[in-house]
């Protein structure tokens, strides 16, 4: 029977999982996939590495599952389809934020997860979700070695500057600064851009995680110098139905005038905005570029103009440029999208390989570019679980 790792990403309506084995040498998947729905029409499916589907389970309309409920049918499919062969020794799990204590993955105690909770009102939408499934996994299976790993973390190599905001130092020292997130997701491009691209590796290059949530990192020598996300997961680029940076001066405005209450203004800005509030249609990103209304357009003209702008001051911060590098949902499967933020990059000496960029690459830049770009595939799982193998070793 071989050890195995089960790295789980709890989010407030879905869990996804993943299973990974073979600790000694390369560690590698056996199995993933997630229940979504968790509480309306839970939906559960299971996944080998070639992406066959080995399990699923529809629970009817209206039906809570909850995370407990949800967590207990992840365990008892594992135990029955994976358990002759499969033994978790440990459990990765993603935590949105460590704040300023943790710039490393940790190994969970009570007294970890009390003060990971303290964090909750830094990130409402994703730390209480992270940290119940850990709670809940922790009165099931007390013994099992659990970790959190950190979309944080890997951001603590920013200089302090562009950790600080410009407030009272006193404020700054109790923790209000930018923290950055989705670091998961750019360590392990850090950790595979050597094998693509051995010079921007050593050099300066600006990942852009372009998913539901959205962000920019530069990479110095595989180091985080600089990211477009904040103090929240708001800060930044406008996301799915996240504003992303907005003048403060704005939500100010709409508390005295429009008399929203603190939730009101919380709800516009993390539900209602980004892509969705500016298109009136939807916050997926597929669903804007097939259709041809107008509003779709704009919304998408503006999520490209920040990311030009945003790409210009990371470019500043690292002094230059040698590669782009996208990854997640759109990153990963719009081509559209990446050619136009190729073609505003062209001041920065980028050129784009049309027919490489419509194939999905990996290298989408033409042999002439002096800053080369590419498609990589991120995952965060597999992150998560050399993170928590390392932790058991
Ligand atoms: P999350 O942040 O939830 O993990 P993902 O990384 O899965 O999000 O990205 C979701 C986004 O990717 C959605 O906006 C979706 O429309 C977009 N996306 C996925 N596939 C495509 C595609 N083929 N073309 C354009 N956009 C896509």
């Amino acid at each position: 029977m071989a050890d195995a790792i089960l790295v789980l990403n709890a989010g407030s309506s879905s869990i996804k999982f993943a299973l990974f084995a073979g600790l000694e040498a390369e560690i590698t998947p056996v199995m993933h996939g997630q229940i979504e729905g968790l509480h309306t029409a839970p939906h559960f499916v299971a996944r080998d590495p070639a992406g066959t589907r080995r399990g699923e389970k529809r629970w009817n309309a209206g039906t809570r599952l909850g995370h407990d409920g949800a967590l207990a049918h992840i365990l008892d499919w594992m135990q029955s389809a994976c358990g002759s062969q499969h033994r978790i020794v440990a459990v990765g799990h993603r935590v949105v934020h460590g704040g300023t204590d943790y710039l490393a993955p940790v190994r969970l105690d009570r007294t970890v997860i009390a003060r990971l909770e303290k964090l909750n009102p830094l990130a409402p939408q994703h730390q209480p979700h992270n940290l119940r499934s850990i709670r809940i996994l922790k009165e099931r299976e007390p013994q099992l070695m659990q970790v959190a790993c950190f979309d944080t973390a890997f951001h603590r190599t920013n200089p302090e500057l562009a950790q600080m905001f410009a407030i009272p130092l006193e404020l700054t020292a109790a923790g209000v600064r930018r923290y950055g997130f989705h670091g998961l997701s750019y360590e392990y491009i850090a950790s595979v851009l050597p094998t693509y691209d051995r010079r921007a590796a050593m050099g300066r290059s600006v990942v852009f995680h372009l998913g539901n949530g959205a962000s920019m990192c530069a990479l110095a020598a595989g180091r985080s110098v600089a990211t477009s996300m904040g103090f929240t997961a708001l800060e930044g680029l406008p996301m799915g139905t996240r504003c992303g940076s907005i003048d403060p001066g704005v939500i100010l405005y709409l508390q005295n005038e429009y008399k929203m209450d603190v939730r009101a203004v919380e709800n516009l800005i993390y539900n209602e905005s980004g892509l969705l509030g500016v298109s009136g249609i939807s916050s997926d990103m597929r669903t804007l570029l097939a259709t041809g209304e107008p509003r779709a357009k704009l919304a998408i003209d503006l999520f490209i103009y920040r990311i030009g702008r945003e790409l210009g001051s990371l470019a500043a911060v690292l002094g230059g440029l040698d590669a782009l590098v996208f990854t997640a949902g759109i990153g990963e499967n719009a081509p559209l999208i990446r050619e136009r933020i190729c073609t505003n990059a062209e001041w920065l000496g980028a050129k784009l390989e049309n027919a490489a960029n419509d194939n999905g690459g990996p290298r989408i830049s033409a042999s002439s570019s002096r800053v080369t770009a590419w498609v990589i595939r991120t995952d965060e799982e597999l992150m998560i679980a050399r993170h928590t193998h390392a932790l058991l070793a």
